[in-house]
């Protein structure tokens, strides 16, 4: 009896992931959720906001309140999925304009060793996820993609990354009325953690068009809590040398020019060539295509490995990454590296000729 009843639950998923619908079942009850959210007094009055990291900075405080644990495939996950949905339908873009991609997660590397335990477990796991994506359209079907991943570690996960989730928030609402030259293509992964399932996703469901398009993908992972204010990019070929750093060469002089503090990673480092950012992060399988990169990340480099804080060594994946713990510890820290970066997204994005 038992035996048959696993092959009635094997084939039928088997025909779930032929037809993928059960996934889709997932999306339709995130969307709803989302048009349903109650948006809280803050949020709502922030989406009137303009200066940078405003809205940034409120998202990520209900991200602390309400969203912490949301591992892979789990309940909490799917509900920050219902929570970005819902402040883009609130930010004026429409239903049509959200796209729910879900995948399964298969096996995969994950991204940091898990010895520290985990705080929120996030709930049931479906061992299905989903990217989010939105677009808002340029004079040309040229293309730059701003990814985030909303994925987390079982920790309040707003260094990585609700924080880069709510520049990412707060720059699709600022752009939504921008005229621009270039396509942008706003993607929320899920699944990162896990290794880089969203990503690889999106990255295999791109048309060879898609792909031409893309001129530049920006990745925004674990802005909030490090020391100093990074940008990495470039990747290195088979003879070990370093090219294609024109994109982030050009956004740290646009950064220069504005007077933001951000940094290129030091030279002479032989584990993680200047400027690249290795691939720790979603930008990985866009520039194993050839896109060009430019990777947001607040770290410190002590020692020749982005260990995060001087102090306390990783915030990420511990339970020090937690808002309160952060401002108690660095004043106004998040609020800055959030309004900084989100300015420098502005900026790269309005600017022209990134092919
Ligand atoms: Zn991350």
């Amino acid at each position: 009896m038992k035996k048959k009843l696993c092959g009635i639950i094997l084939s039928m998923s088997i025909l779930c992931s032929l037809l993928s619908g059960c996934s889709d079942k997932h999306t339709a009850i995130i969307m709803d959720n989302a048009k349903d959210f109650n948006l809280t007094e803050e949020i709502s009055e922030s989406l009137k906001q303009e200066d940078y990291g405003i809205q940034s900075y409120t998202f990520l405080k209900y991200i602390q309140d309400n969203l912490p644990g949301r591992i892979a495939g789990t309940e909490k996950e799917k509900e920050m999925a219902s929570f970005i949905s819902a402040i883009l339908l609130n930010g004026g873009y429409s239903e049509k304009e959200i796209k729910l991609n879900s995948f399964d997660i298969e096996e995969g590397v994950p991204m940091m060793d898990e010895s520290v335990e985990n705080v929120f477990d996030g709930g049931e796991n479906s061992q299905s996820s989903q990217n989010i994506e939105v677009i808002k359209k340029g004079q040309s079907e040229k293309t730059i993609i701003v990814g985030a991943h909303y994925d987390s570690a079982g920790t309040h996960g707003v260094d990585d990354n609700g924080s880069g989730v709510a520049v990412a928030l707060e720059n699709a609402l600022r752009m939504i009325d921008v005229e621009t030259q270039y396509t942008i293509k706003y993607v929320f992964f899920g699944a990162e953690e896990t290794g880089m399932h969203g990503s690889r996703e999106y990255v295999n469901s791109l048309t060879e068009k898609e792909k031409d398009n893309i001129v530049l993908m920006i990745n925004i992972d674990s802005i909030l809590a490090g020391d100093n204010l990074y940008l990495y990019g470039g990747s290195i070929n088979d003879k070990g040398v370093v090219e294609d750093t024109e994109a982030v060469n050009k956004a740290y002089e646009i950064a220069k020019k504005a007077n933001l503090p951000m940094q290129l990673t030091p030279e002479g480092n032989v584990d993680y060539p200047h400027p690249t950012g290795q691939k720790r992060s979603d930008h990985a399988h866009f520039s194993d295509l050839g896109i060009p990169y430019i990777y947001f990340e607040a770290t410190n480099w002590l020692n020749g490995l982005p260990v995060e804080t001087e102090k306390y060594g990783l915030i990420m994946h511990s339970d020090k990454d937690d808002l309160y713990f952060i401002e108690n510890e660095y004043g106004n820290r998040a609020k800055d590296t959030m309004a900084n970066y989100s300015q420098l997204l502005q900026l790269i994005l309005q600017e022209k000729n990134w092919e």
